[in-house]
């Protein structure tokens, strides 16, 4: 494509909210067959809310939530804001941790009342030894409508689960059969667990699931699908997905996610509107074929 044509492409991205960052970006685009999306924030709203509590041990809601938001003070993540907003509706205070420390895709440790508090996934939980298996079953039960459940555990013993639930973005299921019209294959990437993965997967006809994906895996998978020969289009909102969003031929950040991402990426959707993916891909097909 000419310097003038892309120039053309990168002005009209822009004026419906597509900020075109390089002209390899546009120039790949229209030969993507793989479109790679992170769950949270991405094909979700990223505004999850806390749909369920159940505290076990002696402990009751008011308890596991002072633990469990004075514990998120410290995130960023937008499970932690879920948390954070529902123990404002609770009207608690929230006591400060000390030695906090946010493994990344796994969740939050920090001690309060001088107590070991840990909150996140299983894989959390197995890496601190805390036994999870009389908890499976009713944590299956809540994830199999797509919740995400995160584990509170409290002196190495599991003390409550907390189902949070992220609601589809209203355009993601219309993003998804264009980028099936297209020809396109769309695969889920997330750090979130199968289960919930899955059943967000189902609703939105996605093609392959890919879950409990450690941040540093979600910029090797990406490399492999490149290695077989695939075209690769990664889309992702947060830290986590900024290797995989610079590894991809085309990486699409969402507006509305962290400056990380933004930064890893050829091209951002301002809106977080995934059907800017299909006019990306207009554009592309335009600029280098001059179509004007
Ligand atoms: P995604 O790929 O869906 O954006 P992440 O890699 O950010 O997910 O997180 C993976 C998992 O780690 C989450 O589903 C959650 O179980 C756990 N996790 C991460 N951060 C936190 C946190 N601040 N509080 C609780 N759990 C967390
Ligand atoms: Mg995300």
């Amino acid at each position: 494509a000419t310097p003038m044509s892309i120039m053309v492409g990168v002005g009209r991205g822009a004026q419906s909210g597509i900020l075109i960052r390089n002209a390899e970006a546009l120039e790949r685009m229209e030969k993507v067959d793989t479109v790679v999306v992170d769950k949270t924030g991405t094909l979700t709203e990223g505004k999850p809310q806390v749909t369920k509590l159940v505290p076990f041990n002696g402990l009751n809601d008011t308890e596991l939530m002072r633990y469990a938001g004075g514990l998120e003070k410290g995130s960023e993540h937008p499970l932690a804001h879920a948390i954070l907003e529902k123990a404002a509706s609770m009207n608690l205070t929230l006591p400060d941790a000390e030695g906090f420390d946010s493994p990344n895709g796994k969740g939050v440790i920090g001690t309060i009342d001088g107590k070991k508090i840990l909150l996140g996934n299983r894989l959390l939980m197995e890496s601190e030894s805390v036994d999870t298996t009389s908890f499976e079953e009713q944590a299956e039960q809540l994830r199999s409508d797509g919740a995400t459940v995160i584990f509170a555990a409290v002196q190495g013993q599991v003390c409550g689960l907390i189902a949070i639930a992220d609601p589809i973005k209203e355009t993601t299921k219309r993003a998804i059969t264009a980028f099936h019209a297209e020809g396109m294959r769309v695969v889920m990437l997330t750090g979130d667990n199968r289960t919930s993965a899955k059943a967000v997967a189902r609703k939105l006809d996605i093609d392959e699931v890919e879950a409990e994906v450690l941040p540093e895996d979600k910029g090797k998978f990406v490399q492999r699908l490149k290695d077989e020969g695939h075209i690769v289009a990664m889309a992702g909102d947060g830290v986590n997905d900024a290797p995989a969003l610079a590894t991809a031929d085309v990486g699409i950040a969402m507006g509305t996610g962290t400056d990380v991402a933004i930064e890893s990426a050829g091209i951002t959707l301002l809106r977080g509107d995934l059907m800017g993916i299909v006019e990306a891909r207009q554009l592309s097909i335009a600029t280098m074929h001059n179509i004007r």
